[in-house]
């Protein structure tokens, strides 16, 4: 066996390694550079941590990790020294005193992994603190925060080029989750990384279930889903839920706290101590709902979020991507949920068309707005699209709603062309454009004020589409508008216009294929014997039912002893694992996944009075 599978096994109590991990990692701990491109959740800590290990015991120094968050050095620190690891970080939040204790540790060889802030890094004092030590790797983790063209700049990074100059023969290794080449090829170039080994992994998430649900009443909806598939007793999982605006997010946050689930607002019109505060309960407390802007998320590596609900559209396959990446870092079976409308597609239209960008901008945005509606209107495989955005290709993937459910199409052509050529006589009666409530209400024949005022039951159009309901109808104008057939008028508040390829349509020129409606089913409620996909208990007897409780206390105290996240202890994952096999001494306890040495050691007699308690 390796010494990197070794201490694998030992440490960290996993039985193999993950996708490119192995490669990365050898390659790391025999002294080589690297840069490794792995999605959120892939497991990138362990391509830095294992190599620290080995190397420094084998007597080529500590590693130096860079690490641009304060709140995920610490949580990576606090996991470490769970699992037996020396770490320790030097950052703002230590006093004089303590930063001083903890260099002086490093100095002696008492630390394997030191976490470091970027802007610390750079100054003379620590780069003669590294001078005086000896350093057995760098590990950049974030590393995309060297491009500048990136949200999360960080002008510090630039700098990290100075510590090949300075300890040339010391590997280096940066990390990252954004796929994209030019961001990739800004990070070789700046890092000074181009004869850097490259580690490319997919970046399939799959145990995330993608679904998008037509919206109804996205709020019902909502609290359905959690309910259904996210409640397992008293208690609920822990997910996110993304709105748009703030004030949906304090309302749904509100509201559903009304409904019996624990929900906490969180965006950046809050007090940077609120923010503060929720996040940490969000990442220490069981079953908190995080109601949210985009503004929540970065710095976030709680790994047994079960699922990423959005009320409203992202902007981007990107945004979309990086999101629902949030669920399920664990790899456990996760959900990431969206309720999508014709008032999204209206929406964010509309806002590219308002925004102050400039024409360039403008196409860039409404190109991503395009390729994010081609995957809310594919009848194929969302995962296929997903990856295909990022440039892999993929078969269909058995784990999102169009594979599990495929869709009907039909075509609605004469459909497509009855709402343009309503949109367009509508438009001509009255000299300006309507929104599709109203043109639904002539196409069905409903004689509404509006329709009256206007004199809209004069035209050609009037209850031409009584046969198709009025949802039915607003998923077609939906699909209309997301296929660029119709568009929204930059004057009027959502009202409909004709596209240069609504003409094609018209004539008859192009067919029009559409996904068929269906009716927002009420997902199945489940009782409290069934179990969803994402529970772990599913399938469980009464009586690991039992030990499954009594492990999450034992996990719960022990977490708050020790001031640390419950997953720090134990995952979900292990804890099932023990309810399930009831293991009857410390021996047994070995082959169990995520039980390390000193996990074993600390907890191995505990866990055996907690199991078997019955
Ligand atoms: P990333 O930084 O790439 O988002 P992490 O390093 O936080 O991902 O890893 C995500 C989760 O997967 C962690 O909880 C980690 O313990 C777990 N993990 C990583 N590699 C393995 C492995 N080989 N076997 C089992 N679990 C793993
Ligand atoms: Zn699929």
């Amino acid at each position: 066996m390796s010494r990197c599978l070794a201490i694998l096994n030992e440490v960290f109590g996993y039985p193999a390694f993950r996708g490119l991990q192995a490669e990365a990692i050898e390659h790391v701990a025999d002294g080589g550079d690297c840069l490794v491109l792995m999605p959120t959740g892939g497991g990138k800590s362990l391509c830095y941590q294992i190599p620290a290990i080995d190397r420094k015991a084998r007597g080529l120094g500590a590693a130096i990790v860079v690490s641009p968050l304060i709140a995920l050095m610490q949580d990576q620190v606090a996991a470490l020294l769970e699992a037996g690891v020396r770490a320790a970080y030097l950052n703002s939040t230590l006093t004089g005193q303590q930063a001083f204790q903890t260099e002086r540790a490093f100095e002696n060889g008492d630390i394997d992994l030191l976490y470091v802030a970027p802007e610390r890094l750079m100054t003379a004092r620590f780069l003669e603190l590294l001078d005086r030590s000896r350093i057995g790797l760098f590990a950049i983790d974030e590393a995309h925060c060297v491009s500048q063209w990136g949200h999360d700049f960080r002008p510090e990074y630039i700098q990290l080029s100075v510590l090949h100059e300075r300890f040339p023969s010391v590997p280096r290794i940066a990390l990252t989750a954004t796929a994209d080449e030019a961001t990739r090829n800004e990070i070789i170039e700046r890092l000074a990384l181009s004869d850097a080994r490259v580690f490319i992994d997919s970046f399939d998430r799959p145990n995330i279930r993608y679904r998008i649900v037509e919206k109804d009443n996205a709020r019902t909806q909502l609290l359905d889903f959690i309910r259904s598939e996210h409640q397992n007793g008293a208690t609920n999982d822990a997910g996110i839920v993304y709105c748009l605006s703030r004030r949906k997010v304090e309302e749904t946050a509100e509201w559903l706290n009304t409904q019996g689930i624990r929900a906490l607002g969180y965006h950046a019109g809050m007090d940077a101590e609120i923010r503060q505060t929720r996040q940490e309960q969000f990442k220490r407390e069981d079953g908190v709902v995080m109601v949210a802007t985009i503004a929540f998320g970065m710095g976030i590596d709680k790994p047994d979020v079960r699922f990423v609900a959005h009320l409203d559209l992202p902007k981007s396959m990107e945004g979309y991507y990086q999101e629902t990446g949030r669920a399920g870092r664990d790899g456990s079976p996760a959900n990431a949920w969206m309720a999508y409308g014709l008032g999204d597609v209206v929406q964010q239209r509309k806002m590219i068309d308002e925004s102050d960008a400039d024409e360039a901008h403008k196409r860039l945005s409404t190109a991503k707005l395009d390729a994010l509606l081609g995957l809310c209107e594919t009848a194929g495989c969302r995962r296929v699209r997903l990856l295909a955005y990022f440039g892999e290709s993929s078969a269909p993937c058995g784990n999102c709603d169009t594979c599990l459910n495929p869709p009907d199409t039909w075509n609605g052509t004469r459909e497509a062309q009855m709402a343009l050529s309503c949109v367009y006589r509508a438009s001509r009666a009255s000299g300006f454009s309507f929104g599709a409530g109203h043109l639904i209400d002539i196409l069905r024949g409903t004689r509404t004020e509006r329709v009256a005022q206007y004199h809209h039951d004069q035209l050609s159009t009037f209850g031409v589409g009584a046969e198709q309901g009025e949802p039915e109808w607003r998923a077609i104008f939906r699909q209309m508008v997301a296929y660029g057939f119709l568009a929204v008028d930059h004057q009027g508040h959502g009202a409909l216009v004709l596209t240069a390829a609504s003409r094609a349509v018209l004539k008859g020129e192009q067919e029009v294929t559409l996904r068929r409606y269906v009716k927002p089913a009420r997902s199945r409620q489940v009782g409290s014997k069934g179990g969803s996909r994402t529970d772990p208990t599913t399938g469980m007897s009464p009586h690991q039912r039992a030990r499954w409780e009594r492990l999450r206390t034992w996990r719960a105290e022990t977490a708050k002893a020790d001031g640390v996240p419950a997953y720090v202890i134990f995952h979900d994952a292990t804890l099932a694992e023990l309810a399930r096999n009831a293991p009857a001494s410390v021996g047994e306890l070995r082959g169990i996944p995520g039980i390390g040495a000193r996990k074993l050691e600390r907890f191995g007699e505990e866990l055996i009075d907690v199991v078997g308690a019955d």
